[in-house]
């Protein structure tokens, strides 16, 4: 079959071989980027969802509008809002299906093939292939345990002039690092210096384990004057309440949320109103810092847990920075001792020892690091994360 030009930019990604090999009896996965589905509030959503139905069974069920639906919109607003975001109303914001979709639309209305962006080194590897699929070559920006290098940052800005530059500033997927106050305030210094938009990209914000992270992007921008009129930022409940709902959100400058709106009209018309109505009485009922609380606690015992395991098992074999929110330990290799120093060599022998993980080198949209790996350690309990955990360091 003859293909669109736009499938030569990608391809299936070296992770989905992998993830044929999890169905494999006994595996301990520490592969998925998921949440853990024993953590869903059902009795919350199941409440939520009957609510939507008794209250407003025509707009739950009918079509909408592409932006979102509007009691949702208000509530998505709010929950910004009381997390220190300033100026942000319904209409600042559309919803979309998963934070997945922003950065399609995304996509859509500012690549076109050929145009650079800038990504972290390593990034999302969903963002890679969606961006690629637009054309866009992608430049890699590199990072360190406090997120990615500024100093770095503005020379490749100075030199490629990007379409827009794409961070997860927060509990960063792969790299769970968290992005320092002071490099923040200079990522959105820079953006107005060199007049380039940033997306920041947040799905992870909220699931941090001590001391809430630094400001976001977008909270931060109200104090860095002609900021804001340059900063996207995606949201998503995926991480925090359901991925299964998809329901996301981007606040944006008016003119690129029209465009985007337009783009989704003809992608898929509106994200569930079903999904969004019942979502809309999930927030309203209140729900959501009880949610919070709950799954902060269970994560933070499971970060704590693996980094205790790889400390212990592991020793100088790797290095990492122990996580203070998200999902992931990302991990590299020391070689010390002889050990094994390739990523994809010891996912490999790893599942022959019952565990799962994913390679660091896929993350990577140029130059990767063999080295690295990404375990989750959202998924598995405790005690089996320590049994995981010393499979690896047989692997090892
Ligand atoms: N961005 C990042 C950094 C992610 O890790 C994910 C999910 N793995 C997404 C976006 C997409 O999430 P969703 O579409 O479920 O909101």
């Amino acid at each position: 079959m003859q293909f669109a030009d736009r499938l030569n930019n990608v391809e299936t990604s070296a992770i989905r071989e992998l993830f044929k090999l999890l169905g494999k009896p006994g595996i301990i996965s520490f592969a998925g980027g998921f949440p853990d589905s024993a953590m869903f509030d059902v009795e919350g959503i199941r409440a939520a969802s009957n609510a939507a139905l008794a209250e407003e069974p025509g707009a739950a069920l009918q079509y909408g509008a592409t932006e979102g639906y509007n009691p949702l919109r208000e509530q998505l607003a709010a929950f910004m809002t009381s997390k220190g975001a300033k100026d942000v109303a319904a209409d600042n914001l559309i919803v979309t299906t998963g934070s997945q979709q922003a950065l399609d639309l995304l996509g859509k209305t500012l690549i076109s093939p050929g145009d650079k962006v800038i990504v972290e080194g390593p990034t999302f590897l969903a963002t890679i292939q969606c961006f690629r699929l637009y054309g866009a070559e992608l430049i890699s920006a590199p990072i360190d345990g406090n997120g990615v290098k500024t100093d770095e940052l503005e020379k490749l800005i100075a030199e490629h002039k990007p379409k827009f530059v794409y961070l997860i500033p927060t509990f960063g997927n792969p790299s769970g690092a968290m992005l320092s106050a002071e490099r923040r305030k200079a990522v959105l210094e820079m953006a107005v210096k060199h007049n380039t938009l940033i997306v920041e990209d947040d799905p992870y914000g909220d699931l941090y384990f001590g001391d809430a992270p630094p400001p976001s992007l977008l909270n931060l921008s109200a104090s860095v004057p002609g900021s804001r009129e340059l900063l996207v930022h995606c949201g998503s409940l995926s991480k925090v309440l359901s991925p299964g709902l998809r329901v996301g959100w981007m606040i944006a400058p008016a003119e690129l949320l029209g465009k985007a709106t337009m783009c989704k009209q003809f992608s898929d018309a509106h994200t569930s109103t079903f999904a969004q109505a019942t979502a809309a009485q999930y927030l309203k009922a209140g729900r959501m810092p009880g949610t919070l609380a709950n799954v902060r606690k269970v994560y933070a015992e499971r970060a704590e847990a693996m980094g205790d395991a790889l400390r212990k098992e592991l020793g100088d074999a790797i290095e990492f920075v122990q996580p203070q929110g998200g999902l992931f330990v990302w991990a590299r290799l020391t070689g010390a001792g002889g050990k094994v120093a390739d990523g994809n060599v010891l996912a490999k022998r790893a599942i022959e020892k019952g565990v799962a993980f994913v390679p660091g080198t896929p993350f990577f949209c140029a130059n990767p690091d063999h080295a690295t790996f990404r375990l989750s350690f959202a998924t598995a309990d405790v005690d089996k994360i320590r049994e995981g955990v010393a499979r690896l360091g047989q692997a090892i």
